[in-house]
């Protein structure tokens, strides 16, 4: 490939973004097609396990979120019918020191935010907002996109990085069809005061019940507290981010202890996140084409890596390019054949977080037990190969 001409990359999100940072890296330009007007974050917290740490610093990003970020000290596991603490798994200095990155807390808007201001301070990366990519073709030795307004723009290589629903998927890994997991996240932000009943505002709490889980953390240094409950829900919508009313979150969440119900009830507002997977893709790229981020892999939340896998997805993919200039096709094979067994690894091992997570009757008992009995230490270094990912040199 001769690094003239951009790479163009669909989609502003975070996958999109840091591969833009990534490819510059190398020297390779690139154009970001985001179909909003305006970046904007609907405000929600992330967390970013030491790998994703260590992804933002090979990118540059990391100094700019730091001032942003909190760091938990632990994550404090709740039964969730009486609260009573199952385990304390350690996180701040621990984890920092096991892999030689920490475990950051954030609000979305400060990572997005981040990443946008580096990209924009970087040369050759162009971000053209309105631009809805409708249609996308490999002709062989280009590609080319199709807004939706009939633009066309050509370049050597395309990554889709348009997200769940990606429109740049049937040109990768035709067929794919996402599946309703019948269940949903509903987020909202508190107050460290609202919160203070549930225990340190430092750490992270996870309780858990039949069916559902709370997860809670701190974020905007500290400011507030970002609240996720994984409940089931059979509203298969479509939206990102759709209001969602406390009335109808409330009974699904009777079976968790009152001190916690009621700071939950405190909060202004929730947005609900309709939760959708798709079978292992066959392809993660095809000719001139690749996918990254949740168009490659779409994964549950109960992992927290959709996001970081994202930024590794990045990293790599420019890595391949830049290693095999000559051979854009043959360089998206090689990023396909490093990224898969990695990334579906991650969204299994997620699947299986969620069943555990949601465990009832005796099945939650030996797992409560399990919790409350094995060194927590242990319990967290089962986690050494998602943490430990080093970027490509
Ligand atoms: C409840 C919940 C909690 C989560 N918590 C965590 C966590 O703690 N840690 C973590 O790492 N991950 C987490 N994730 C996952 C993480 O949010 C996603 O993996 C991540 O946002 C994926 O980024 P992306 O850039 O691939 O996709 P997106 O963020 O969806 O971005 C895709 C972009 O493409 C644009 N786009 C779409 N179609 C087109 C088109 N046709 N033309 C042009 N532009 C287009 C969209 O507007 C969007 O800006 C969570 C997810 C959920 C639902």
């Amino acid at each position: 490939m001769a690094h003239t001409e951009p790479v163009l990359i669909a989609g502003g999100g975070i996958a999109g973004l840091a591969t833009s940072l990534a490819l510059a890296q190398h020297g390779i330009s690139s154009r970001i097609f985001e179909q909003r007007e305006i970046f904007s974050e609907a405000g929600a917290g992330i967390q970013i396990g030491p790998n994703g740490v260590r992804a933002l610093s090979a990118l540059g990003v990391a100094p700019l979120l730091a001032r942003h970020v909190s760091v938990p000290e632990e994550i404090v596991v709740h039964q969730g019918a009486n609260g009573r603490i199952l385990t304390r798994m350690p996180l701040g200095g621990w984890i920092a020191d096991r892999h030689g990155a920490p475990y950051w807390v954030v609000h979305r808007r400060d990572l997005q935010t981040a990443l946008l201001e580096r990209v924009r301070a970087t040369p050759g990366i162009a971000v053209e907002t309105g631009f809805a990519i409708a249609e996308a073709a490999d002709h062989g030795d280009h590609v080319s996109v199709r807004s939706s307004t009939g633009t066309t723009v050509r370049g050597p290589v395309l990554v889709g990085a348009d997200g769940i629903r990606s429109r740049i998927r049937t040109a990768v890994a035709p067929g794919t069809q996402l599946r309703f997991s019948g269940k949903a996240a509903s987020r909202a932000l508190l107050s460290p005061d609202a919160a203070a009943s549930l225990g340190d505002a430092a750490s992270m709490g996870v309780w858990l019940a039949p069916g559902a889980h709370v997860v809670h953390y701190p974020i905007a240094a500290g400011a507030q507290i970002a609240v996720v409950a994984i409940v089931p829900d059979d509203r298969m919508t479509d939206d990102w981010a759709a209001p969602n009313d406390w009335s109808a979150l409330a009974p699904h969440l009777a079976s968790f202890a009152p001190e916690l119900r009621q700071v939950l009830a405190s909060a202004p507002e929730w947005r609900r996140w309709a939760l959708f997977e798709t079978a292992p893709l066959a392809n993660l790229a095809n000719g001139r084409i690749a996918l990254a981020g949740d168009a490659a892999h779409p994964v549950f939340p109960f992992l927290a890596q959709g996001g970081v896998m994202a930024l590794e997805d990045a990293l790599v993919l420019a890595s391949a390019l830049a290693n095999q200039p000559e051979d854009p096709a043959g360089a998206l094979k090689a990023y396909e054949a490093a990224r898969r067994p990695r990334v579906n690894a991650i969204v299994a091992t997620s699947r299986q977080n969620g069943r555990i997570f949601h465990l009832s009757g005796p099945a939650a008992f030996a797992r409560n037990l399990a919790m409350a009995t094995v060194p927590a230490a242990r319990l967290m270094a089962r986690y050494d190969w998602v943490y430990g990912w080093q970027p490509p040199a």
